[in-house]
C-alpha cells in the first residue's frame, strides 16, 4: 500500500494545503508539534534524503525557507522556528517519505513542545488537530506567501 504522504499527495487522503508545484506540497502536520506546524514534501516518493534525485534536497530546503519566511510573516504566532529532518527509523522517521518540519515557536513555549515529543510515541492515539483549525493556519500562511 503507498505511503500516508503518497496517498495525499494523490488527493487520497485530506490535508490543508499551504504550496503546491509540480516537484513539491506542503500541508499542515496533522498532529502538531506546536500551531502552525507545516511539512514540505516531495511529490515523488522517496524514503531517505539520499534517495532523492540530485538537486532535490537543495530544492526542498530553499523552499522550507521560502515557507518559514511566509509563517514568520504570517498572522500566526512564531518568534523563531525549527527545521527538522529525522532521516530513517533510527531518526525517529516515522512516514517513510522525506518531509521537512517546519515548526514555529513562541517565546516561553518550551514546556509545550517538550509535551508534544514526549508524547509523540502516543500520537496514534492521541486526537489530530481539528480540520477547520489547520485549513485556517494554512489560509493565514498562503496568504503570507502571496503578499511576499
Ligand atoms: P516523522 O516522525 O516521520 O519525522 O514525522 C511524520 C509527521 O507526519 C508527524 O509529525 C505526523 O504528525 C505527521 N503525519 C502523520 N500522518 C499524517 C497525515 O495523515 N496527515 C498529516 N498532515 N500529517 C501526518
Ligand atoms: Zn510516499
Amino acid at each position: 500500500m503507498a505511503c500516508i504522504f503518497c496517498r495525499i499527495e494523490r488527493g487520497e487522503l485530506p490535508s490543508s494545503r499551504v504550496f503546491e508545484d509540480e516537484r513539491f506540497l506542503a500541508f499542515m502536520d496533522i498532529h502538531p508539534w506546536r500551531p502552525g506546524h507545516v511539512l514540505v514534501v516531495p511529490r515523488r516518493h522517496a524514503a531517505r534524503v539520499a534517495e532523492l534525485p540530485e538537486g532535490e534536497a537543495e530544492a526542498l530546503f530553499a523552499l522550507g525557507l521560502r515557507l518559514a519566511a511566509a509563517i514568520r510573516a504570517s498572522e500566526l504566532p512564531c518568534a523563531d522556528l525549527h527545521f527538522v529532518l529525522n532521516d530513517g527509523k533510527g531518526a525517529n522517521q516515522s512516514v517513510p517519505h522525506v518531509h521537512l518540519h517546519l515548526i514555529p515557536r513562541q517565546r516561553r513555549d518550551f514546556l509545550k513542545l517538550a509535551g508534544a515529543v514526549i508524547s509523540r510515541p502516543l500520537v496514534p492515539l492521541g486526537r489530530p488537530a481539528a480540520r477547520e483549525v489547520l485549513d485556517a493556519q494554512a489560509e493565514q500562511i498562503r496568504a503570507a506567501l502571496q503578499a511576499r
